[in-house]
Order: structure tokens, then sequence, then C-alpha cells
């Protein structure tokens, strides 16, 4: 055993520290040999061999091989499944319309005597380009195992309905189709969904709809290992993030919404493959999926009250949840807990209100100085890090660079606490450091009261420490009952305030370090007392602790690695053909060239581009050569002018197949009312001046061969220019200057590796 109290505390921390951070990685992986009621990620895989065999955008071959795949396993399973195959237009991005036509896939197993039924969704659309073996073909696989290992068992009181939603990539638009109109909608009484947003980690629940006290209840009694908690709905809310759960919760229908979301240099990608798959995360959906829909597949799903709580894990995957309406009672008394520590400092005159308040006026000052340095680290490191430049969100060595920014944010506290401790006492500035999260929570008590737990307990728990140590102890010197006891404050602290950061730093990527910085100088602000208790008021040596690990992670991280086949370079090219201008064009949205692309950029040729592409940021354009493609098509059906308005009806299509259209009205013609596809969308004529700087249009996923129909009411005010754009999702094959390397990938998914060709029609 340590007999200094200072060695004993930092490694009893250190220890703690590491094993909270360890408990947020999945559970292991069951093999293909258990038992059947058992959900196994192995079996799950069988799946994934073929789902994530090859990309599946809405409306391409692979789509349709996916989807008649998974209707042939709905079918070896003995389970009837439909296809709901129909039109959907929306607003979700704002073009102003996106609009598809969709093939979702309905399954249901029938419960013995059904009170609502429980709908397990994932979506088994990719985007261009990427096989989506994460994301959503991992969800999709689980929910057949889990199927499979429902089905094994006798049958439940309730339906299981299987949802797999059609392109949730276009917009949430599968979704969105079977909320709007299938039968079985009003049958929910529960939404479970499934997506990924990295090809790794543990799987939170993120995300709830309303009336979540019963759910999440339910969630902490039988799911073997759930991590949860009320503050990541409102941080998702604020990253507004969406996913088909979106649906189901606008509709008012309870739920919850799991994802992972580690390893996101794959996301969205070419290399979100099987192989780049941790299946840990697969298992820990499917533990979900499983578990949840034997618990709320034999529970009276309907009238459930629509109370919200308040819930996080405390040490593992233990859930406490309790009614959101306590979180101002808590805050209340945890207020007054922060009164009585002030009193007792005040008494021991070892603290004064003006000295806590200038506590308070440091410890800003030193977050500040934890988010600039980190976020300034951060900037330099995407200018300057040839691997960081062309992967701005996070490399594939990403937890590297994180250790090095959080390692860097707590060198910069320990810092700012030595600097200002020159001049404040400890307890003062622990105290002022306490009375900021004494602020945050009576703010998010008011104002976003999920969020109220991850402030109210680890400043109690924090509290209580500095007032059993520092101010008990007054200037005596620390011993090992003082570490022992700020040990046994800490264990709360950390099992509550370290998963924040740290989630933080997955979810946000490098572009926001500075945010989860920010979050680990906060809970720097809990640890005072013992960062006191270690020198670090007096010496440099707890910075240098922090900064030269940091140092060294920092070394690791930025070695060059180079890009390898399963960890490719992402890199843009795509292929632009304008008929009306007869002019053709390579496009990428690149900052750097690697070789191979920049065969096609020659730079003295390079132009500044012209040719948009809806969401994407060309950065540069050459001449290519105009190949003879066929533009999309445009036929008049009935053109007609009545009271100053023109009704005109046409059917537009692409002659190459491509799944994906483009639509917009390039005159300045005002539209009055429209139909897509038979989806009816009416303009006030307020709205659609608002908007006049943005075109009129849509983007169609999904294109059936003979195309759609579209008809317009518009203005009769001078000739309306209609503008179409296809995109195919490969680069013309006679124009390729060789194999491109295996080590380079097609990103970002909406340009790369496709051919464009736009034509113009005028009335
Ligand atoms: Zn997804």
């Amino acid at each position: 055993m340590a007999r200094s109290p200072r060695l004993a505390l930092a490694l009893a921390l250190l220890a703690l520290v590491a094993l909270r951070i360890a408990q947020l990685s999945p559970p292991s992986v069951i093999p293909a040999s258990a038992p059947p009621d058992v959900f196994s990620a192995e079996r799950a895989r069988a799946h994934l061999l073929e789902i994530a065999a090859e990309p599946r955008p809405t409306g391409s071959a692979g789509h349709r091989r996916a989807r008649d795949y998974l209707l042939a396993k709905l079918a070896d399973l003995g389970v009837q499944a439909e296809v709901q195959s129909t039109s959907v237009l929306s607003r979700q991005w704002g073009l102003p319309y996106d609009a598809a036509h969709v093939e979702n896939l309905v399954a249901r197993l029938p419960g013995a005597d059904s009170t609502r039924a429980v709908a397990l969704v994932a979506h088994y659309d990719s985007v261009p380009g990427s096989p989506g073996a994460a994301d959503d073909g991992s969800a999709v696989a689980a929910l057949l195992e889990t199927l499979r290992a429902l089905k094994s068992g006798p049958p439940l009181r309730n339906d299981v309905l299987l949802l797999f939603t059609d392109a949730e990539e276009g917009g949430v638009l599968g979704g969105k189709a079977f909320m709007d109109e299938h039968p079985l909608r009003g049958e929910v009484g529960i939404a479970l969904n499934f997506d990924a947003r990295g090809a790794g980690g543990v799987v939170a629940m993120f995300e709830t709809g309303p009336g979540d006290a019963f759910p999440v209840r339910e969630l902490g009694r039988a799911a073997p290992f759930p991590i949860a908690s009320s503050l990541f709905p409102e941080v998702a809310r604020r990253l507004g993030h969406s996913t088909d759960f979106s649906v189901f919760k606008r509709a008012g229908i309870p739920g919850l919404n799991f994802a992972f979301s580690d390893d996101a240099a794959h996301y969205h990608t070419p290399s979100d493959t099987l192989s780049n798959l941790d299946l840990r995360s697969v298992q820990h959906a499917g533990d979900y999926a499983l578990s949840l829909a034997r618990r709320f597949g034999g529970l009276d799903l309907r009238h459930r009250d629509r109370e919200d709580a308040v819930y996080f894990n405390t040490w593992g995957a233990h859930v406490v949840s309790h009614p959101i309406g306590w979180a101002s009672p808590i805050a209340a008394l945890v207020a007054g807990l922060f009164a009585g520590a002030v009193v007792v400092a005040r008494r021991r005159q070892v603290a004064s209100l003006g000295r806590i308040s200038s506590g308070f006026l440091a410890f800003l000052a030193l977050l500040a100085g934890a988010a600039a340095a980190v976020g300034g680290l951060g900037w330099i490191l995407r200018r300057v890090h040839p691997v960081l430049r062309v992967m701005p969100f996070e490399p594939y060595n990403a937890p590297a660079f994180r250790l090095a920014l959080a390692l860097a944010a707590l060198a910069v506290s320990a810092a700012g606490y030595r600097l200002f401790r020159r001049r404040l006492g400890a307890c003062e500035l622990a105290l002022g450091a306490l009375l900021l999260w004494l602020l945050l929570l009576v703010g998010a008590s008011l104002f976003m009261p999920g969020a109220s737990f991850y402030f109210a307990w680890p400043l109690a728990f924090s509290l209580l420490g500095l007032v059993a140590v520092t101010i008990r102890r007054g200037d005596a010197p620390p011993t090992l009952a003082d570490a022992a006891l700020l040990v046994a404050a800490a264990v709360p602290v950390v099992a509550l305030a370290v998963p924040g950061p740290y989630l933080l730093f997955v979810a946000l990527g490098l572009p926001m370090a500075a945010a989860p910085a920010l979050a680990v100088a906060l809970v720097f602000g809990l640890f005072l007392p013992h960062a006191e208790l270690l020198g670090g008021g007096l010496s440099r040596r707890l910075a240098l602790a922090f900064a030269l690990p940091g140092l060294a992670a920092l070394v690791v991280a930025c070695a060059p690695l180079g890009f390898t086949e399963a960890e490719p370079r992402p890199a843009s090219l795509a292929y632009a053909l304008d008929t009306a201008a007869e002019r053709a064009h390579w496009l990428s949205a690149d900052r750097d060239l690697d070789p191979w692309t920049a065969g096609y950029f020659p730079a003295e040729r390079a132009q500044s581009p012209s040719f948009a592409v809806p969401f994407v940021r060309v950065t540069r354009q050459s001449e290519a050569p105009s190949l003879a493609l066929p533009p999309p098509s445009l036929t008049v059906l009935g053109d007609a002018v009545r009271g100053g308005v023109r009704s005109l009806r046409v059917r537009v299509a692409s002659p190459r197949g491509a799944p994906w259209l483009l639509a917009e009205v390039a005159s300045p013609t005002e539209v009055i009312r429209a139909e897509v596809d038979g989806r009816r969308v009416e303009e006030s004529a307020r709205g659609a001046g608002a908007r006049r700087n943005v075109r009129w249009g849509f983007t169609y996923m999904g294109l059936p061969p003979g195309g759609i129909e579209w008809s317009l009411e518009v203005e009769d005010s001078g000739p309306l220019e209609i503008r179409l754009m296809d995109q195919t999702y490969e680069l013309p094959r006679e124009l390729a200057r060789g194999p491109r390397p295996r080590e380079i990938m097609g990103v970002p998914y909406r340009l790369a590796d496709s051919t464009f060709v736009s034509g113009s029609f005028r009335f």
C-alpha cells in the first residue's frame, strides 16, 4: 500500500477514472453456438455478409438485392412481411422539398393477446458508395437475429412489428411514409429505434419519446447493460440529429432511440464495411432489442402514464431514474448544502464571500483558458496535419487525439489552478468553482431538467468532500485519512461526471474539441480539493503530470501512419455534364488532392467551381471531355393559363436510369401550388416570397424507371425555366485514368464517385 497520502490519492483517482471509462465499452460478442433463445452477434454477422456486401442507396440495384434478401429471411423465419411501396414528400432539409419512392418492409409477429404493438425499427438503405455495415446494416441484422430468438420461445402477449425503413438517409422519408399512412401505424404502443453514427462503441439510449418515465424504468429493469442518460437528449437535440425515431416522437408515441457513435471516421463512407464494424456494438444493440421486445411484449401498453423522468447511470450500467418534477427540489437541497459549506468555511476563516466570488471569476478564466488552448490546438492540427486536413471530423486513430486533448485541457486547468492559487485560498477557489456548478444546476433545473442530475450529484458529493477535508483540516498536513475521505467523495463524482466529457469528445469530433475541453475543465473544478492535496496549488508537478503524457499522446497521435485499404484516404472526384451549356467538368470537394485525384485537375487549368451540387461545397473543377450522356427528360402533359395562373403538368424521368434527381425552377417564377408524384404542396404567397432567394425545387430518391409526374401552378409572369439534374453513383468508365489506388475512397457521398447530368427547359 502506498504510504504517501498523495500517491495513494493519485493512484486511486487514476484507477477510478480508468475504470469508469472502461465501463463505457460494449459487451463481448456471444458466439453462434449459444442457445437459440439468446441473441448472438455472430449469428447476426451472417446476415451482414449479405446485407453489407455492397452499397444500397434507395433506388439502386444493391438496395433491391438487400430488400429481397430481407424478405426471403423473414419468410424463412415464418414471419409475414409486406412491402409498403409508396411515394413521400417532406420538408426535412428544405430544398425546399425532399421526395422519394420508398419501399418499407413491415413484418408482424402476432402476440397472444396484444394490447399494442412493440415496434422495432432500423433503416435498410445506406448512403451512396457505402456498404453501410454499421449504418444501419448492423441494426437490420440485429433485428433479424432478435426476431429469430423471439420465435424460438412461446408467443409474447403483444404483437411485435419489425419495421425496416427506406430512404432514412434522404431525410427520414421511409419513416415518414410509415407514420403518415401505413394501416398499422395506429397499433404502435412503443417504438424502439436502432441506428449508428460510427463503426463501434457502446450503444447508448440517447433519445426518448413523450412520457419516458415508463420505458426508461423498464429499460433499467430489463436490459442487461443499459447505457442511458437524460443528459444525452438535451445534447442531441442541440446537435439536430434526426433518425427514424423522430417520426414516432412527433406522433406522440413513447419510445427509446439507440445508437453507437465511436469510430466515426467510417461513418457514411465506403469504409463502413463489415470488417471495420465492431461486432460488440451489434451484440449490445441486440441485447437491448431482445430484452426490451420481451419486456414490453409482456406488458399492457395501453393508457400508460405520460410522466417524464430524469435518469442516468451510476457505476457501470446501473440506471437510476426519478420523476422530472424532483429536479427543482433536489437543486434546492444541493443549494442548501452549498450555503452550509460557505457558512462552515467562513466560521473556519478559510473563505470570505468576496474571495469566493474572486474564486468564481478565476474558475471562469480557467475554463476559458482550457477551451481556448484546446480549441486552438485542434484548429492548428486540422490546418497543418496532413491526415487531419483530409479527415477534419476525426482520423482513424481518434482515441489518441482525444486522450492528448483531454490531458491538454487538464494541464491548462492545473496550471491555471496554480496561478490563481497564489492569490486565493484553496477553499475559496474550490467554492468559487462549485459556485459555477451551482449556477449551472439552477439553470439546468429550470431550462433543461433532464440535465440537472449532471450538476446536482457531482456538486453535492464534491461539497461533502470539501467540507470533510479542506474546511475540517485547515492548514494541517494531509494524512492518509484525508486521502481516503477524498477518494470516497470522488467515487460518485467520477461515476457521474466523467462520462460527460468523454462522450462529448466522441460525439463532437475534432472541429468542436473546445466544447469537451471546456467540460473537462469544468469537471476538474469538482476536484480542486484533490488537486490541492496533490500539491497542485504550489508546485508545477500536477500540471506537468498532465502535460507530459499529453505531449506523448499527441506525438503518438500525430505519427504519420499512412492510409491503407481498410483505413483509406477520403478523396472526392465527380463528373458533371451540363448539356445546356454543352460543357463537362471534373469536380472535387477536397482541400488537398492525392496524386491520383490530382491527375484530373491540372493545376494550370483548375477553375473556380461553377457547377453546384446540393449540400456540398465544391472546391475545384476542371474541363472534362463531354460524353454523349442524355440529360433527364421532361415531357409536357398539359399547359394552360387561366386568370393569370399557369398550370403545367410534366413527366420527368432519367433516360440513364439514375436513382436520384434534382428538379428546380430556375426562373424567378412564383410557385403557388405543386404536386410531386401525387403529393400535394401548397405555397402560401408569403411563404414563397420569403424564400425568394431559394429556388423552388425538390430532390427525388428512388426515381422509378418511367419517371414521375410533376404538376405546377405558377404566376404567369414570363417564361418558365426548369433545370433538371440526375445523379448515378459511379464515374464514367470510359474516362477513367487507370484504377484508383485501394487506399483511396470516395467521400463525401453526395458528390464522390458520381456522374451528374443536367439539362434546362424553357416554356
Ligand atoms: Zn443511419
